[in-house]
């Protein structure tokens, strides 16, 4: 009887704390983003909040980690949540609130609880790099956003991002670029000026820290085997072409056919000290291993691939792929950590505890999802805040952008449990906004594109079933967000705002 009477009584609990204190409720005219599950007009307000900003928090174990009430009904503010992640929540909340009211508060009792545990933003550091400030200042937003994970994209074939002291030619060699591609991919012109640039173990620890103030987790990216000519110019013989080989920081966009060599054992072993480092600078549960975009024409023709391919009894150069992420994997979990991958990570096989990140389209997010992975949805037809913002870019005085068509009314759209059934829907752990930077060389820009849209993903991930039409959606982020962008000098994107589709 136990099992039932604990339940019983947490339905007690929780009505209680959703009713005004047996008081008249009515509607109230606050925007709030993203949209909470409730909001009531209830009681007195508080004048003059600012002269006596009091507020009382309380942490109630019954509630879900990050759900909260935020009450100004008493004539005193008051936050009830599950953890403290909940009352800075509120407080993010309760500074829309602010934003539109000014200092006297209307009485209301708003509550929420996010749909999703992982509530992501991914920025690429690689393409072009961004201090550790603009880091900091990317945190801030996301924060705003009660976007909870920031995935931090560190190694690249344009440059090496991460010091790694076992390794210290990554930085050394690695993280400098000869030159970089002018305008678009193919237009063969170059700026003849070396670009590079990493963040040293401190400063990592310093980033990992101040996001943690804020309950935003970093999970790092260390990519492999793709996206890898940095490591390898860093580290010739880590490649299928060997010591020899003159490879080179890439200086424009791209798959390259330069991966790691799966079949040297010294690869793994690179792999693994650089994790090693990471593991200990980066205390998250997840650890990002890439996966993506890793061409297999080399290992077809490395003869330490084929004899592995042989001896491991391996038809198909994918099962290399498989088995590098597998051997990786098992390392990362003696450590107690998890992967997550993007989703070229299923092909050739992939074990069930790891997260498979789908990014071309939904597609790979279902297939993981029905075979029992877990998935973070993060397709580009709905995620990939590198593509333009409007019909017509040059027209709008779009920044150049690497293309695509993503309006802010297509981020809000976005149905992360398309075609899934309710076994399947469990699978989706969260939603999130890519930010890479192959186009975007300051932050300036960074802003650009991640303004207003990450407002709409912090929506769908926050609740889905929460979401309004879209207008009354971009009048909201009108009303509670962009006070605040103006106030913190963010150079947002205005076109929605301006009807610009
Ligand atoms: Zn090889």
């Amino acid at each position: 009887m136990k099992i039932r009477i604990l339940p019983l009584l947490t339905a007690v609990a929780l009505t209680a704390l959703s009713a005004c204190d047996g008081g008249e409720t009515y509607p109230v005219d606050l925007s709030i983003v993203p949209n909470p599950v409730s909001m009531v007009g209830c009681g007195k307000g508080i004048v003059n909040y600012k002269a006596d900003p009091n507020i009382k928090t309380r942490i109630n174990k019954r509630l879900a980690p990050e759900e909260y009430y935020l009450d100004t009904h008493k004539g005193r503010i008051e936050i009830t949540a599950g953890s403290q992640a909940g009352i800075f929540w509120a407080r993010q909340t309760l500074a829309q609130i602010e934003a539109q009211c000014g200092e006297d508060l209307p009485g209301v009792r708003i509550h929420d609880k996010p749909a999703f545990p992982y509530r992501g933003a991914h920025l690429d550091c690689c393409r072009h790099f961004f201090t550790v400030d603009e880091v900091k200042t990317f945190i801030d937003i996301l924060a705003l956003h009660k976007i909870n994970v920031f995935h931090w994209h560190l190694t690249e074939d344009q440059g090496w991002r991460a010091e790694i002291k076992q390794y210290p030619r990554l930085t050394e060699v690695g993280s400098v670029r000869a030159e970089t591609l002018v305008g678009h991919y193919g237009s063969n012109q170059y700026d003849g000026t070396p670009y590079g640039g990493f963040y040293t173990q401190d400063e990592m620890r310093d980033v990992v820290a101040y996001a943690a103030d804020r309950f935003v987790t970093v999970i790092p990216e260390i990519e492999m085997p793709g996206h890898a000519s940095a490591a390898l110019a860093s580290y010739p013989e880590l490649g299928c072409r060997g010591a020899d080989y003159p490879y080179k920081v890439q200086t424009t966009w791209g798959v390259f056919p330069e991966v790691l060599c799966a079949g040297n054992p010294e690869t793994v072993t690179f792999l693994e000290k650089v994790l090693d480092e990471i593991c200990d600078i980066f205390p998250s549960e997840y650890i990002h291993i890439g996966g993506d975009e890793a061409p297999r024409t080399e290992w077809e023709k490395c003869p330490k691939c084929q004899a592995l391919m042989k001896e491991k009894g391996f038809t198909r150069e994918a099962e290399l792929q498989s088995y590098l992420i597998t051997t990786v994997e098992q390392y990362l979990a003696g450590k107690g950590r998890k992967i997550i991958g993007w989703d070229e990570i299923l092909d050739g096989g992939v074990s069930q505890s790891a997260t498979v990140m789908s990014w071309r389209g939904v597609k790979g997010g279902i297939a993981a999802a029905k075979m029992g992975n877990d998935v973070i949805m993060t397709p580009n037809s709905n995620c990939y805040l590198d593509h333009y913002q409007t019909k017509d870019p040059v027209g709008n005085g779009e920044p150049l952008a690497i293309g695509g068509y993503l309006p802010l009314a297509k981020c809000y759209a976005f149905d992360p449990y398309d075609q899934l059934n309710e076994e399947e829907k469990a699978h989706i752990k969260g939603v999130q906004g890519n930010v890479w930077t192959e186009y975007i060389a300051s932050f300036d820009h960074v802003e650009h594109m991640l303004l207003p849209r990450l407002a709409a993903l912090s929506e769908v991930a926050w609740g889905p079933d929460n979401r309004t039409d879209y207008d009354a959606f971009v009048g909201r982020v009108e009303k509670a967000l962009l006070p605040i962008y103006q106030d913190r000098g963010y150079n947002y994107a205005a076109y929605a705002f301006n009807g610009i589709e």
